[in-house]
Formats: C-alpha cells, structure tokens, sequence
C-alpha cells in the first residue's frame, strides 16, 4: 500500500491527551522514525510492493507517568492475523506455569472456578489454568490464533476485548475469579473500556493481573526496539494505580522478572480496599518516584544514548560489510524490526535472519526485508557474525547456535553494541 498523508489519517490517530488521566501535558523524547508495522512480514511475491509506514515516536505524560506512542495506529491492520506465538519458546511456556499457579494462590481459586484471559494467543496460558484446575477461556482477536486454540481443546472467543464482548461472555460462561491480560494491556489505546470490560466479568472479590514489559527497564537499560506500533503504551506502576483508581480498582501486589521481554513487572489488582498492598509493591512506587516516573529528564538522557548506539552500531556493521564478512540476524520479532529499520540496516549488509518459528521461515522482514529462515540453514553458510537482534534470550540462543555448528561471533546491539566471540572463533574486536 502506498503510504500518503490521506492513507495515514484513514489508518492512524494522533493521541493529544493522554489515554489514562486525559492530560495535555504531553513531552516526546524518542523519535525512531516513520517505520513499516513490525509484524507485517512479506511474501516473497509482495517483495515488489511498498509498504504502509507510520511514525514510531514516544511521548510522556507528565501528569501521571505513563509514556504512549504519537500515533495509534488502526488495531485491524496489526491483530487480525498475528505470527507471535506464546509457547514458541520454552521460558514462556514456564512462566505461565508460574503464572497460573501464582494467580490462583492470590485470588484463592478452587477447581471449576473460572479464569478468563484477554489476548489469549495460542492458549499456553489456558493450558496452565487447567492444569490448575480451574476452567479456563480465551479472548482473542486473530483469527488464525483463535482457530489454532479451539482446535487444541482451549476454548477460545475470536473478539478484540470490549465491555460488550465481556457482558456476553459473563452471561454465558458466567463471572471469573481470575482475569488475567498478558502482553496486551500495552497494546490497548481505549484503557477506559478495557477496565469496564474487566470490572463487567469480575467477580466481586476476584483478581485482575496484568502483565507487560515494564517502562523503567525500557529507559534505564535503552530497550528502545521493544518500541513498535502496536506496544501504545509503557507502563510503570505509578500511572497504571492512576488507571486502576478511576475504576474502583487498586494496585496490591507486584512481582518482577527481569528476564521476560528485557523486564517485565506482573501487577496483582483487586477491588479497591479488599486487599492490603505487600510491601514489595510499596517499594515499587517509591523507586519510580526516585526514578522521576513523570519527569522528562531521564526519558531525555535514554534518547541520547539510544541515538549515540545507533551511530556506533552502524559503524560496525559498515566495517565488517567492508572487510567481506557474512552477517546474518537471529530473530525476526518485532523487537529486532524496530531495530534494523531504526538503524537503518538493510538486507544488503544482512541478508537473513534466523528464526524459530516455523511460520514466519520463507517470509520477508518489514523494512529491512531480510529473508527469514531456520537455524539449519547456518550449516549451509560461513555465517562470519549473528547478530542478535532476539538479545532477550541471549543465553537459549547462544546455546542453540553451538548445537547447529555456529563457530562465529555474536553481536549484541543492545543497549550499546557489542561483539561476543564463540568459541574457536577469532578474538574480540
Ligand atoms: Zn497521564
């Protein structure tokens, strides 16, 4: 699609107040450039066409703390038909085995209560919820994810998450101890409806537990490529107990983990004033106010070394392109198309990216347009370099990559670039 003022005003909104507590007061620090949407992967006959870009830009709101993108844009053209698979890897199938477990300890569950999660993905956390006992339903809106689900036996409603969609879905199956939202909370632009839908299919003393990437980690540790369209918001405690508030809800428990998506905090809500806030979630608050969770000062300093990391990235790339080294990419997630394209690397200094999900080998990356393969492929190739674009899970790729054969080096882009050499291979530059 060609992309034109009249396409972008059809397919984006501009967000001018923002989405939890309405203020005006709107500061943006991170400009990463008009950008292709990071899940819209390429056939091979499509290579030809141009594609719909819009402008990746982050602004914060010095009202309640909550750092949002400029730009919304329309959900349709980024959840109908989704290629991010949950239980593609074995530390998210375990974490929400975790999860499940830790929810219905919380809420106090029994067998045959009811656990509902919003954006259900392929229902590896449905499977965790049964396996607990309780019975467990799935709201998604992709279709072929949907699908995927109800033909394993979770039972799965194809629909965006609304408070209509909630009303029918409590009038059916009935109200839910546990509501969980993971990896979509930050996806959501109407936060207002959302909480609605949530306090509709509630039960009165049930638990809402949300997870998503967490906004200190994203700053402190210059994670810009987990930037992209569909993440609208990068939630800190702070400005999500604002949210929480407004709708009779109140923050009471929160859990971290500093390994899932580069940091991610696992926020418990109830009712307000049915639970006690821990202490751990007390501790929370205060180290976002020391951080300056609604001050633009920190947010400016992580965009300055974020611009500072592309020109250095971009240094070592352009010298061993100069020198005849073979550099391949290793995941082909959103994260790692945010990032090439950002930087503006493109498939002339690195050609293919590896991935692990079979769906996506044969497709194309958005922008950078690398072509997508298996890690098979490596043995075919003298791969000289991989860089390492899923950083996240660093250590399962890097074992991975041994088993294959890999002998080369890694590159690490994130937060600052930096080259890890294997074994047998040449020393560090
Ligand atoms: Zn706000």
């Amino acid at each position: 699609m060609q992309h034109s003022i009249e396409t972008s005003k059809l397919f984006s909104r501009e967000v001018d107040a923002c989405r939890i507590c309405q203020s005006k007061d709107l500061h943006r620090y991170l400009d990463l450039g008009e950008t292709p949407l990071a899940n819209s992967y390429l056939t091979e006959e499509r290579l030809g066409d141009s594609e719909f870009k819009e402008s990746l830009c982050i602004q914060l709101c010095r009202s309640c703390g909550l750092s949002q993108l400029t730009k919304v844009v329309q959900p349709d053209l980024m959840f109908r038909h989704y290629l991010y698979v949950s239980s593609t890897t074995s530390t998210i199938r375990d974490h929400f085995a975790q999860l499940a477990s830790s929810a219905v300890k919380a809420a106090g569950a029994k067998a045959g209560d009811l656990a509902l999660d919003i954006a259900s993905n392929d229902g590896c956390l449905l499977k965790a919820f049964e396996a607990e006992g309780l019975s467990a339903l799935g709201v998604d809106p992709a279709e072929n994810l949907a699908a995927e689900a109800n033909a394993a036996g979770l039972k799965t409603e194809c629909a965006y998450w609304s408070e209509s969609v909630a009303a029918t879905l409590s009038e059916n199956h009935g109200k839910a101890k546990i509501v969980t939202a993971c990896n979509v909370f930050a996806h959501v632009d109407d936060l207002q409806d959302f909480m609605k839908a949530v306090d509709t299919i509630l039960l009165r003393d049930g638990i809402f537990v949300i997870e998503c990437p967490y906004v200190v980690d994203f700053v402190g540790k210059g994670e810009f490529d987990t930037a992209y369209h569909e993440h609208l918001s990068y939630i800190g405690v702070t400005p999500l107990e604002t949210l929480m508030k407004l709708h009779g809800f109140s923050i009471f428990d929160i859990e971290y983990f500093e390994n899932i998506h580069g940091g991610t905090i696992r926020v418990y809500c109830s009712r307000a004033s049915l639970r006690e806030r821990s202490p751990r979630a007390a501790e929370f608050f205060e180290r976002e106010e020391s951080f300056g969770i609604r001050d633009s000062t920190p947010y400016d300093h992580f965009a300055k070394s974020v611009n500072e990391n592309r020109v250095a990235l971009n240094r070592l790339i352009g010298e061993l392109a100069a020198e005849g080294k073979v550099v391949w990419a290793y995941g082909a997630s959103a994260k790692g198309n945010t990032l090439m394209n950002f930087f503006g690397i493109g498939s002339d200094k690195v050609p293919t990216a590896i991935d692990d999900n079979p769906k996506k080998c044969g497709l194309y990356t958005p922008g950078a347009r690398m072509k997508i393969v298996g890690i098979e492929e490596l043995k075919k190739f003298d791969v000289d370099y991989l860089l390492l674009l899923a950083w996240n899970f660093e250590a399962e790729i890097r074992r991975r990559c041994k088993a294959a054969g890999f002998k080369g080096s890694f590159i690490v882009p994130v937060p600052k670039a930096r080259v890890v050499p294997g074994e047998d291979s040449w020393p560090s530059r």
